[in-house]
């Protein structure tokens, strides 16, 4: 399923907006409009059609993008397709130098067994990824 990311980019913050001007304002779905509702975004009232005021989305989007980015805790890779944080399976993990100093850890997600990316400094290795088997892979 393609993902587009919202952009508020379109909003403004001193008009009001329906479901459906807002979906088009930041090229979604008017479906991912009310999702944002149950995570929280505001209507004006209760009246329908309901309104959305400009400032109170480009907020909202604002907060929704900087609770996306989510370090991974030690050991765990950001899963793409879990949308959560997941350990190696089996424990194994590829490193790919990229640079003298950094690369891109590689493994497979436990759960879903999609592969897993994360950066990392060389050196941080032993560090981030305790108790897991690295093995160095050039490409
Ligand atoms: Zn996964």
């Amino acid at each position: 399923m393609p993902r587009r990311r919202a952009s508020a980019c379109g909003v403004k913050i001193h008009r009001s907006y329906i479901i459906a001007e807002l979906a088009t304002c930041c090229g979604v779905h008017r479906n991912t409009v009310r999702h944002w509702m149950k995570l929280g975004l505001e209507p004006l009232d209760d009246s329908r059609p309901l309104l959305f005021h400009g400032a109170t989305v480009k907020a909202f989007l604002g907060k929704q993008r900087a609770s996306r980015k989510r370090p991974s805790p030690h050991g765990m890779f950001y899963c793409l397709r879990c949308r959560e944080p997941r350990k190696p399976a089996l424990g194994m993990v590829d490193f790919v130098p990229i640079t003298e100093l950094s690369g891109n850890l590689r493994a497979l997600c436990e759960v879903c067994e999609t592969v897993i990316y994360r950066r990392a400094r060389q050196t941080d290795l032993p560090r981030i990824m305790p108790d897991c088997t690295i093995q160095i892979v050039e490409e």
